[in-house]
């Protein structure tokens, strides 16, 4: 579990990620973060930590509260600590280049034998591929698992039935940072991103009611048929 992989793909000099250093502090409980992040494919990171470092997993399609739906997780390099405060936009041209937010954080503590599990259950559930855990976030919360599906490191992550499931799509009903309380968009371009780093941004953002109204209203298309009466709802 060393930072080794993390700090070899980037360049320190150019990118405002933090290169690592901090240890693990203890008596606060374990650190949970997702980073909702822009790269050249839009994912979520999913970060547990674990002996002084993040454990990390890429959502492409971010957490789902269904248990009956299972999103493909799959499993980077760890990240320090304190990329845990990472938000803002990585240059173009250096990895993992785009928007990150910071999109939940909390705490999390993994579960054995329905009771709290210390490293070696985490390390031992991680070698057999099942890691069972509660999360305590601003947005996720409750019980939930990571499966490995393949041996490698293709994982699953699944919510648990308890009384935080949903079938609302979290990442839709809740898109904005828990720290800044900014939106994609918001983020690049406080961070002076380029054209086409914020034109990025805001495509990851969802599309919200006044965002849709005002792409239609400048289609002509669009504004022809608005003036026709609209179809009974169901047609
Ligand atoms: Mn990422």
């Amino acid at each position: 579990m060393s930072l080794e992989d993390y700090r070899r793909k980037r360049d320190f000099s150019r990118t405002g990620e933090p290169r690592g250093g901090a240890q693990g502090r203890r008596g606060r409980g374990l650190a949970y973060v997702i980073q909702k992040h822009r790269a050249s494919q839009l994912h979520y990171d999913f970060r547990l930590e674990h002996r002084g470092v993040m454990l990390s997993w890429a959502v492409p399609k971010g957490p789902s509260l269904d248990p009956a739906v299972k999103r493909l997780a799959m499993e980077t390099e760890p990240h320090p600590l304190d990329y845990n405060q990472f938000e803002g936009v990585i240059p173009e041209g250096e990895y993992g280049g785009g928007t990150v937010m910071i999109w939940d954080r909390g705490v999390w503590a993994p579960v054995a034998d329905n009771k709290l599990g210390d490293d070696a259950d985490v390390d031992r559930q991680l070698a057999k591929g099942e890691l069972k855990f509660v999360l305590l976030g601003k947005k996720l919360a409750g019980s939930w698992t990571l499966v490995r599906t393949r041996g490698g490191r293709q994982w699953l992550l699944i919510k648990h039935r308890d009384e935080h499931v949903s079938t609302d799509d979290v990442t839709v009903a809740n898109p904005r940072s828990v720290v800044s309380g900014r939106t994609m968009a918001a983020i690049a371009r406080v961070a002076g991103a380029s054209e086409r780093q914020l034109a990025r941004a805001a495509g990851a953002d969802p599309a919200t009611t006044e965002a849709r109204a005002a792409k239609a209203a400048s289609r002509p298309a669009a504004r022809a048929r608005s003036r026709s009466p609209r179809r009974a709802a169901g047609s």
